[in-house]
């Protein structure tokens, strides 16, 4: 056993090896270690390996599942070996100490789930391939749960950036790519080929030309040969759902690299929930489906003004119409998830249950269609949807008759398919059912002819149908020609067989194997079927889904009295009593009223320095404002009370390393980094969020860098920004930066306490209310009038030199400054090349370096 153990542990790599024996999985060696300790379960030991005892834990199959998803969370991937013969089999093959075969029918890896129990209904599950073809990276995305699959390609710089819009749970890339910018799982290099990739997603698709679907580059296919071939080596040559690719372009989407994500808490929250996350905030879906696609749309924003409005005329129209919106959301709530069952169903995996699902959510789609298809003033996008939602009556109708209304998970039972389906089955159920009525006479019988009231007729796994007679009655039956054949003895019971007994039991066990065989078979049909019109059905699917996402957007936006954003190209963002919609509803749950604020960035004044005291609002203000344009551009109602968004290219948003504390990545390292990637990468067509930057380093450093990020941002990427800041020396900065304008969040000191309005004003803020803040928090009182003490002191000390910022409205722009250094160098190299280095004595030749270093220092 241990040689066929090793060869499949050999195959399975660094999986985990899911050994089947009998009614467990069982785990042996460094993965039974592993496996105990994840799952708190015992570990015991089994044998000998090489004179040591063998550690091995186990986990029973009807059980498994939970199992397994605990595992995977955990971030392994297991193997499942199978026995793949029974007992009987093997002994006639191979003798009466013949091993059972197994093999390994499956890995279960995060990003390849198709079960209901180990995937999150409102979540999609992303599995993605990166390779790299001539300096462009091919990216391969698919949830095979559903079947979706995009491609895309970008440069490798942007890699990070579009992997983190992807959100995937498992990535693959070729074995040996060292520049590869990830860990993503190695795979054999020579899957990941442009030829293999078409040629593969033409097998797929049964296509002998790709054009059809799309214009796709080199990489993508290299990255989609790489993507099939990991599902064939995962399913063990049973491929998942796969539909037609569909191109993902850059240009389409509105870029945010990962850093920003994070920051605005799109789908997940600073503490790594869904709770307090935006998504958390908008989600009014009904449907897994919906949440699903709606996350989607957040993570994946628009750039293309005609898609933008197609969509927000859908969720207006559904705003407008509340009873509309009402009843499609009734119907909606009813459906089931037909994506995720086609899932299982075309991976192999599904149930009688799933092929229900199938029909149910079937013929929902159906009545939205007919619901909707009178309406006159359909806007166009719901045009395009109407079709796909109808066109399944035929399978509908199939379904509707072969299966019962609620079918069941496991199929070894039998009793999914219906009656008046298939007369053959209802005859060999009708003959189980005489059988087992005949047997009920005949209990009564029997208990005529001996005489026995508590005679019964029973049944077990074991046994069969038997009589069962208390033992103080039994002897009579024991008598050689009573009839009767003794079976079993029991404590207080005897057992026994009859002939006509044993004649109607064959009758009902014949039938039922007959049954059951015959259910078999329609379930392998109404699969074919299902399978044949994925396409279809999955199209229906995400028309449902889409349908779902503009009705909960527009009930979100009716419930918060949200109004549609105008998007327009001017490169503006102006918006009128804005909300930032996580902060309100976290307010609103204490009773507590969010201030609105407006802003108002337009080409002559795209640069807001947002002043204040702390816990005064600024963060807030600046994140509601970028979660605007997100949601304006995903086709979202916005949290205002008006809005004229400028289509945004790129959004950033950076904290300040101090901010970020919390997350136990703060180092000024990470900020300036960061910071270095917008300067690198906003256009003017970008909007940037910059949340005290400058502020991970001592005061001096922190505001020379702040400064100069200011410049950089107004004078050369010339972007919208709001920059927020406790540096009021910055204000100066309003002299030379045409574009820019000064903010502060209000407050008010009354009766020597901090009150913070929450209000956006304009002007510089008069001063930091430091102090104020800390009395508020609760520092005693002592060390507050000491720190105050101490200020007044610094203060004035500033005063007299002329403060802080001093003379930094006359310093040069970076520009010049870089100026003077080229010139340094040049000058420096210059005097190095006419020197002649063996003429000078040791002294000259000190005193020299004395003074190259004093030049160097004076300007450096
Ligand atoms: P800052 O960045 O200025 O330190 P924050 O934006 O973090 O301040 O806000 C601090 C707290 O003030 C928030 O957690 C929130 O409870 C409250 N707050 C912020 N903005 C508003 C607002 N517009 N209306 C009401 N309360 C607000």
């Amino acid at each position: 056993m241990m040689a066929q153990y090793l060869a499949l542990k050999a195959e399975a790599g660094d999986c985990l090896l899911f050994y089947r024996m009998g009614d467990f999985f069982e785990l042996f060696f460094d993965d039974a270690k592993q496996a105990a300790q994840i799952l708190d379960i015992a570990l015991t030991s089994r044998g000998e390996h090489m004179g040591v005892p063998i550690p091995m834990c186990g986990v029973p199959v009807h059980s498994a599942e939970g199992y397994l998803a605990r595992l995977i969370k955990a971030g392994c991937r297991v193997a499942i070996a199978e026995q793949v013969e029974t007992p009987e089999e093997a002994k006639r093959r191979g003798g009466s100490k013949a091993l059972v075969a197994r093999d390994i029918v499956r890995f279960v890896t995060a990003g390849t789930l198709t079960e209901e129990a180990l995937l999150e209904p409102r979540r999609a599950n992303v599995l993605a391939a990166v390779c790299e073809v001539r300096g462009t990276c091919g990216i391969a995305a698919c949830d095979i749960s559903t079947g979706r699959m995009a491609l895309e390609d970008c440069e490798p710089g942007r890699l990070g950036a579009a992997l983190a819009r992807l959100g995937a749970t498992e990535i693959v890339a070729p074995d040996g790519w060292t520049a590869c910018p990830l860990d993503g799982i190695p795979r054999p290099a020579s899957t990941f080929t442009s030829d293999g990739g078409e040629a593969r997603l033409k097998a797929v698709h049964g296509v002998s030309t790709l054009d059809g679907f799309g214009q796709f580059s080199r990489a993508m296919l290299a990255a989609a040969g790489g993507l099939i071939a990991y599902l064939d080596h995962v399913g063990r040559g049973k491929l998942p759902l796969l539909l037609p690719p569909v191109v993902l372009g850059q240009a389409a989407h509105l870029a945010m690299d990962e850093a920003t994500r994070g920051s605005l808490e799109i789908l997940v929250s600073s503490q790594g929930t869904r709770k307090g996350s935006l998504v958390e905030a908008l989600d009014r879906c009904v449907t897994g489906a919906g949440a699903r696609q709606l996350a989607e749309d957040l993570a994946a924003p628009l750039t293309d003004a005609g898609t933008i409005e197609a969509r927000l005329d859908l969720v207006q129209w559904l705003y407008d119409d509340a009873l509309l919106r009402g009843d499609l959301r009734a119907v909606l709530r009813a459906a089931p998830d037909v994506g995720r069952a086609l899932g299982r169903i075309v991976a192999g995996r599904g149930s009688p249950r799933d092929l229900g699902q199938l029909r149910d959510g079937l013929a929902e789609a159906r009545r939205i269609h007919d619901h909707l298809q009178h309406r006159q003033d359909r806007p166009a996008l719901m045009d395009a949807l109407l079709p796909v939602l109808a066109g399944h009556g035929a399978l509908v109708d199939l379904f509707s008759r072969a299966l019962v209304p609620s079918p069941p998970t496991e199929r070894n039972q039998g009793g999914y398919i219906a009656e008046g389906y298939d007369h053959a089955l209802d005859e060999l159920r009708r003959i189980s059912g005489d059988a087992r009525r005949a047997i009920a006479a005949l209990e009564a019988k029997y208990r005529d002819q001996t005489g026995i009231a508590a005679l019964k007729v029973r049944h077990n796994g074991v046994l069969g149908y038997f009589i069962e007679v208390p033992a103080a009655k039994a002897d009579p039956l024991m008598a050689p020609d009573s009839g009767f054949t003794h079976r079993q003895t029991m404590a207080g019971a005897v057992r026994f067989n009859a002939v006509a007994l044993h004649a109607e039991a064959s009758r009902i066990a014949e039938a039922g194997g007959h049954a059951l065989a015959a259910e078999e078979a329609h379930f392998e049909e109404l699969v074919g079927v299902a399978v044949k019109a994925s396409q279809a059905i999955a199209a229906t699917a995400a028309a449902l889904a889409r349908i779902d996402v503009a009705a909960a957007l527009a009930e979100r936006a009716a419930e918060g009295g949200w109004a549609r954003p105008d998007v327009v190209e001017e490169a503006c963002l102006d918006v009128k009593g804005g909300r930032h919609p996580v902060v309100e509803a976290a307010l609103a749950s204490k009773g507590e009223r969010f201030v609105a604020n407006d802003c108002r960035l337009l080409p002559q004044d795209r640069l807001w320095l947002v002043g204040g005291p702390n816990m005064g609002g600024k963060s807030t203000f600046l994140r509601q404002n970028a979660l605007i344009v997100l949601l304006a551009q995903a086709g979202s109602f916005v949290p205002a009370e008006a809005a004229r968004i400028g289509l945004v290219d790129r959004l950033f948003s950076r904290v300040g390393a101090s901010d970020n504390l919390a997350r136990g990545r703060s180092t000024f390292m990470v900020e300036m980094v960061e910071t270095a990637a917008i300067l690198a990468q906003a256009t003017e067509r970008s909007f940037v969020i910059l949340d005290e930057v400058g502020r991970g380093t001592s005061t001096y450093d922190g505001l020379a860098l702040a400064w100069a990020v200011v410049e950089a941002v107004h004078g050369v990427n010339k972007c919208r920004c709001l920059f927020a800041t406790h540096y009021h020396e910055l204000a100066r900065l309003a002299e030379s930066c045409e574009a820019l304008s000064l903010h502060h969040v209000r407050a008010r000191e009354w009766k020597g306490d901090l009150v913070l309005l929450h209000e956006v004003a304009e002007g510089p803020a008069d001063r930091s209310y430091g102090l104020a803040v800390a009395k508020l928090a609760g520092v005693p009182a002592p060390v507050v009038a000491r720190a105050k003490a101490v200020l007044e002191r610094l203060e004035k000390g500033r005063a007299e030199t002329g403060g802080l910022a001093a003379g930094l409205g006359d310093l040069p722009l970076f520009a010049a400054a870089a100026e003077a250094r080229a010139d340094l160098v040049d000058s420096l190299r210059d005097r190095l090349r006419g020197l002649d280095v063996d003429a000078l004595s040791p002294r000259e030749a000190l005193d020299l370096l004395y003074e190259l270093k004093r030049e160097a220092g004076a300007e450096g």
